[in-house]
């Protein structure tokens, strides 16, 4: 083997085919899971509907090298993501957007604000949250705050145990407002899910005869660095060629500085013998209830179907115990400088490289994680 790659999600399975196809080299990939894809791993459930095991994972992007990229290993049902909000009676388009404006507003006033928004910040643009809060128009003020009260605080309290105004600003500015009627979730050229599905597209992406792929394999009980030989060992002896790791780096060192927060999820499925349940693929709960969202599978893949299969997340701290799951970073300066210490370790390995949301402690989405996975890999020669 000339390479070893730990993990196979979208950072994993993307560096895997890129060293296996572009630069010949023999490539094993270990997951710790009893399947590949990580957490885009799709299935079908016992009524045959496609669902998202780790939660809705909606492909958008703006890249057309990773669109193209992509593409040679699924086609797409072209799909504009729509999110509402349950707000009391009401279900509001999400982001916040020239709909919901008239909606809360009604058609008069709503006019009037909408001049005065897009006379301020332009016509179609994005305003996150706290930069609109920031306003000393005390109409713009008004708007943020019923923003702020009504689709960010108690929705980000659930997710991240914080204030929006607590947390990294680039998290609540990934929903912004925005200052259009185009009621998609994601403002990118491309947009859809994987025709078949993302299971499909990763053994597509695995399937090539230089990759050798074992489920059912802790890759980081595998190896053990030595950051003071500058060594890595596989299974007790020096390994030279390059490794990959895409899970989270505090666990390789055995936690020695302390553990890297993160936030989990508990997924809690139902299937309603039915055919719609919420006539949405996602309702986001922003004022009420423990979970953040319902996901409704049949609205994301456009499965037809009798019934209908939905998925309600519940976040929580991860707390390392068996069988939990890290799936968000929790990016602040404190976090950021315990990451700094174990990615220094790391570093002192020079064939030893991290990769992805785990193992850059980072809020990747799919596209962007793919485009970093061919540029690592493109750069080990
Ligand atoms: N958010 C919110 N209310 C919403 C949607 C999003 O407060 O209705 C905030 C929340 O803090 C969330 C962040 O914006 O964690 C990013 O949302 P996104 O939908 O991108 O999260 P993901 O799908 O990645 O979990």
């Amino acid at each position: 083997m000339d390479a070893i790659v730990i993990g196979s999600g979208v950072a994993g399975a993307v560096a895997a085919r890129c060293l296996a196809e572009e630069q010949g080299k023999q490539v094993l990939v270990l997951e710790k899971k009893n399947h590949i894809g990580g957490n885009c791993y799709d299935e079908r459930d016992a009524w045959g509907i496609l669902i998202h095991k780790y939660g809705p994972h909606i492909f958008h992007t703006s890249d057309q090298e990773v669109y193209a990229w992509l593409s040679r290993f699924t086609d797409w049902y072209a799909f504009g993501h729509e999110v509402v909000a349950r707000v009391g009676d009401q279900l509001i388009p999400v982001p916040f957007n020239l709909n919901t404006l008239k909606m809360v507003y009604g058609e008069e006033q709503g006019a009037r604000l909408e001049k005065k928004l897009t006379g301020t910040y332009g016509s179609g643009s994005r305003v996150p949250i706290l930069e609109l809060r920031s306003s000393r128009d005390p109409e713009i003020q008004a708007i943020a705050d019923y923003v702020y009260e009504n689709i960010f605080l108690r929705y980000t309290m659930k997710q991240w145990g914080q204030k929006p105004e607590d947390i990294d600003p680039a998290v609540t500015g990934r929903v912004p407002v925005v200052l259009s009627y185009d009621n998609r979730y994601f403002g990118d050229k491309y947009q859809g899910m994987p025709l078949d599905g993302y299971t499909p597209m990763f053994e597509k992406i695995l399937d090539h005869p230089n990759i050798t792929v074992q489920t059912g394999t802790d890759g980081a009980r595998a190896l053990n660095i030595s950051p003071e030989e500058g060594q890595v060992y596989l299974e007790g002896k020096p390994f030279p060629g390059v490794v990959i790791y895409t899970g989270p780096v505090d666990e390789l060192f055995a936690c020695r500085y302390g553990r890297l927060p993160y936030r989990s999820l508990r997924f809690d499925f139902e299937h309603y013998d039915r055919p719609d349940y919420q006539g949405h693929s996602v309702v986001n709960y922003t004022v009420s209830e423990d979970f953040t969202r319902i996901t409704e599978f049949k609205y994301l893949t456009g499965q037809q179907a009798a019934d209908t299969t939905i998925v309600k997340e519940y976040p929580f701290a991860y707390t390392g115990a068996q069988g939990e799951i890290p799936y968000y970073a929790i990016q602040n300066p404190e976090n950021q400088a315990l990451y700094e210490r174990y990615a220094a370790l790391a570093g002192k390995v020079k064939n030893f490289h991290l990769l992805g949301r785990l193992a850059e402690y980072k809020y990747y989405n799919i596209d962007a994680m793919a485009a970093r996975a061919l540029h690592l890999a493109r750069g080990l020669q």
